[in-house]
């Protein structure tokens, strides 16, 4: 792989502190960051291409920990819906008829998107999840995937997961180690206890976490209590599911108890503040769950109910929900926003060390954003300006595992118009 050589105005670090360095490089082989520091003299030949970017900014990729990317088939199709009715009369039906390839392409449709925003990691939970893995490979991104389970119908049930054992035979670790496999189990509501004991055997065996949506609306606590008797993070810790490496989406209505499980339980949380207004859902305890120390990270959910995937614009969405509930600006500063999106990710996708940070020994998987705009100026704090003021039209670059998927703008990976004309075509004979 070639040596890049990044020479941006401003680097921003990540990890805790967020710290701001001027007139740097970041030196980058075989994927990995292997210099960060002062600019040095090179001699001819050293450096196969250096990347200048005197009015760019570079910092961490960001990591979207819950999506279904094929579902961006289905963005705008059916909007202003509570959950259940939406699932059931639109999106279940319309779902029916999805084949392979359009999971492909609507894959690639999202990914587009993704890059085009600054995503270089993803959690996908769907299924045809081959074709999504060929797409994740493909395009050059990042992701940890999982077959969708749903356990309420015994065939569907024992063919999910079997799926799920190929998926992981096939896959796993593959694009040298930029895919990762989960096992899927949909919800509580649609996985009954039984059926999770044999999740989570086939978990313990193969040694993969679980993603799970979890305490998501109103109607499935009331619902949960009707039939078990417990709250949904109850049921799930009484009958041992957090005893393996869990990757909870939503958690939007939680007993106090249950945010302590969460905590204690070390389950990683993937915020999805978008899609909970946008289908009504409530708004999650963001702060509570911080506060009590449990582990939370951000999603974007589906393009069909949130309707994009920009993780700057659900960054924003995420603090300044906080802080209106609350009552308080300072209950969550840029910097810590920053973390959900970038730090926290790679820990809630159980990814390796240095993901999410530019230090050295890290992957390489970085953007860079361009700061000659009037929304990004004065540079009186470059981190804030990523929090309240940037969007996904400002990144100008993306680079994951070394390799460049995004310049100036430009797809490298990614054949844009064939995706855009396939990804339309489908959609429309989905949806007819
Ligand atoms: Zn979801």
């Amino acid at each position: 792989m070639p040596k890049i050589l990044i020479r941006p105005g401003f680097i921003l670090s990540g990890g805790d502190n967020w710290e701001v360095i001027r007139d740097n490089e970041i030196l980058v082989e075989d994927g990995i960051i292997v210099y960060i520091g002062r600019r040095r003299d090179y001699v001819v030949g050293e450096i196969d291409r250096i990347i200048d970017g005197k009015n760019q900014l570079v910092m961490p990729g960001l990591i979207n920990t819950h999506t279904h990317a094929a579902m961006a088939l289905f963005r705008s199709f059916a909007d202003d819906m509570p959950l259940m009715e939406w699932l059931e009369k639109k999106i279940w039906p319309a779902e029916e008829r999805l084949k392979k390839e359009d999971i492909y392409w609507g894959t690639m449709l999202a990914i587009s998107e993704m890059i085009r925003g600054g995503t270089t990691c993803f959690a996908d939970m769907y299924f045809h999840m081959d074709d999504v893995a060929r797409a994740c490979l493909e395009s050059g991104i990042r992701a940890s995937l999982a077959q969708g389970l749903i356990g309420i119908d015994s065939e569907k049930g024992t063919a999910g997961l079997k799926q799920s054992k190929s998926l992981i035979s096939s896959w796993h670790r593959a694009g040298e180690g930029r895919l990762t496999i989960m096992l899927g189990p949909h919800a509580p509501y649609t996985c009954p206890p039984r059926y999770l004991q044999d999740v989570m055997s086939i978990a313990a065996d193969l040694k993969v976490p679980l993603h799970i949506h979890l305490a998501e609306t109103r109607d499935e606590v009331r619902e949960c209590l009707e039939k078990w008797g417990k709250r949904p993070v109850e049921l799930m810790d009484s009958i041992g599911l957090f005893a393996h490496r869990v990757l909870a989406a939503h958690c939007v209505h939680l007993s106090e108890r249950e945010i302590k499980i969460l905590a204690e339980k070390q389950v990683f949380i993937a915020h999805n503040p978008g899609s909970n207004l946008k289908l009504g859902s409530g708004i999650a305890p963001l702060m509570n769950l911080l506060a009590a120390g449990a582990h939370v990270s951000l999603g974007t959910d589906g393009a069909a109910s949130n309707n994009n995937l920009d993780m700057l614009e659900e960054l924003r969405l995420a603090a300044l929900l906080a802080k209106g509930f609350h009552e308080d600006p300072t209950v969550i500063p840029a910097r810590k926003a920053l973390q959900l999106a970038t730090t926290n990710g790679a820990q809630a996708l159980f990814l390796e060390a240095g993901l999410g940070t530019l230090t050295e020994e890290a992957p390489a998987d970085l953007i860079m954003l361009d700061l000659l705009k009037p929304h990004l100026n004065p540079h009186h704090d470059l981190c804030a300006h990523l929090v309240y003021a940037a969007s996904a039209a400002d990144v100008e670059l993306v680079m994951v595992k070394g390799k460049l998927l995004m310049e100036k703008r430009e797809l490298l990976t990614i054949d844009e118009e064939m995706v855009l004309y396939e990804a339309n075509r489908r959609a429309e004979r989905l949806t007819r």
